[in-house]
């Protein structure tokens, strides 16, 4: 049994095999990736030495179309991580039904303590690296933790210079001006804000009457928390590396976005507001909130403090933030859990519309955008509320039971080659 994230993974696909019945032959190749890639990225720092980052890019499954999954920059990145992001990203386009396989990379770096040419060298090293595997039609990269559209730009043009040809749609996530989509940044927070609303609705809960508390104010969190609290909640703390915000009658989550716009790393690190308190993450957690909204990082609820959460909702901005036996414990408290594959499949959606609108050459305006985003979620939101009300299931499973469906039929169809 393989122990760390990728367990978690084997774990769900267990489980849900089991309650679907899959195909013996079926379940063991889908509890492997399709391929693994380790690269060594040397790099000269800025002061002349030479430091040697390894990173990562991991193919899990292309049945239902080319790869896509984010690339990302952390001190715990490890070829574990990357195989479980990546299969996460082929159950979340298959349950968004959108033409995915999933992928994943990243690199072992601690980007906050790095100068913005040497995160610039790395980027195109890793680049140089991967670039056997990466391709429009065969996995197509876009942004996560700790990279953006800049780096999306770096690895653009160092695929165009290597070949010699303008290569828009290697990556997603890129800027605006060098074919991104509008909508695109703005798109995971965004499908995080259209989950909540829709779970709010099926609970029949006024949002005006809904206290939230949001871990990360990274692209995730921060966009969730504006959302949300522009449809009438009420966003009491939040939180990112470097601590939590706490305030009962609601943050200014405004004010807190702009003051990440110039801070030092875009931490929240010296925020002051009136009657703010500064909590522990470990405290934001398990808040007497109605709603938590992870969107860090994995492994945040655990059997250590799966007791002790006080939401009665969590809609999962982050991958992977509750292990499985975080999820029996809230169960069985009744906690209702919007799953990341479902709740933060918008930035994998506007992915999508960014890829196939550079393909056409035509760009769509912002509201198309936002509402074929809205369309392509509540929809799946629909279906797994509707299959994890039938088969009395939670959210997590149904989602989990519609995913592995999909990609199995496709298997199915396809047969083995050779
Ligand atoms: P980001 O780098 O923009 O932000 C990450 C945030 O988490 C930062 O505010 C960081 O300070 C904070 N953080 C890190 N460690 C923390 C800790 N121990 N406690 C509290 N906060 C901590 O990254 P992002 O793109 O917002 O990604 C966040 C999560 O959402 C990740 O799990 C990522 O895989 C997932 N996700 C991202 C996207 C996307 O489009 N960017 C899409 C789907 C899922």
């Amino acid at each position: 049994m393989e122990n760390g994230v990728f367990g978690m993974v084997l774990k769900q696909l267990d489980t849900t095999a089991e309650i679907i019945g899959l195909d013996e032959n079926m379940h063991r190749m889908l509890r492997q990736p399709e391929r693994e890639l380790t690269v060594s990225v040397p790099i000269q720092m800025d002061d002349g030495r030479i430091e040697v980052f390894t990173g990562h890019r991991v193919q899990y499954n292309s049945a239902r179309g080319p790869c896509k999954g984010g690339i990302r920059y952390h001190p715990d990145v490890s070829l574990d991580e990357v195989k479980a992001l990546a299969a996460w990203m082929t159950w979340k386009c298959a349950v968004v039904n959108i033409p995915y396989g999933g992928a994943k990379g990243g690199v072992q770096c601690d980007p906050l303590t790095m100068s913005k040419s040497e995160i610039m060298r790395m980027t195109r090293r890793y680049t140089f690296g991967i670039l056997p595997i990466i391709g429009p039609r065969h996995d197509i990269p876009a942004p996560d933790v700790n990279t953006s559209s800049e780096t999306m730009g770096w690895i653009m043009d160092t695929v165009s210079m290597l070949e010699a040809a303008t290569t828009l749609d290697i990556v997603t996530g890129k800027s605006i001006e060098l074919g991104g989509s509008l909508g695109r940044r703005e798109a995971t927070g965004r499908g995080v804000m259209i989950t909540t609303m829709e779970l709010l609705r099926r609970l029949g809960k006024n949002p005006e009457d809904v206290t939230v508390a949001v871990q990360g104010f990274g692209n995730v969190g921060s966009v969730a928390a504006d959302l949300i609290r522009k449809e009438g909640c009420r966003i009491v703390a939040a939180s990112d590396a470097s601590g939590g915000y706490f305030k009962g009658d609601g943050l200014d989550i405004d004010g807190m976005i702009q003051y990440t716009e110039t801070s030092k790393n875009h931490l929240l690190a010296g925020y002051e507001g009136d009657g703010v308190e500064v909590i522990s993450n470990e405290e934001l957690l398990t808040l007497d909130v109605d709603l938590l909204v992870p969107a860090a990082l994995e492994n945040q609820i655990n059997e250590k403090n799966g007791d002790n959460i006080r939401a009665k909702m969590i809609v999962e901005g982050a991958n992977g933030p509750t292990t499985p036996e975080a999820d029996n414990i809230l169960h069985d408290k009744g906690v209702i859990v919007a799953p990341d594959i479902l709740a933060n499949s918008g930035g994998v959606v506007v992915s999508y519309f960014e890829w196939v609108q550079g393909i056409q050459s035509f760009f769509w305006d912002l509201d198309e955008i936002n509402q074929n985003l809205k369309n392509i979620m509540v929809s799946a939101f629909d279906t797994v509320w509707e299959l994890s009300t039938k088969e009395k299931v939670d959210m997590r499973t149904a989602a989990m039971m519609i995913a592995i469906k999909k990609v199995a039929v496709a298997m199915e169809q396809r047969g083995i080659f050779p």
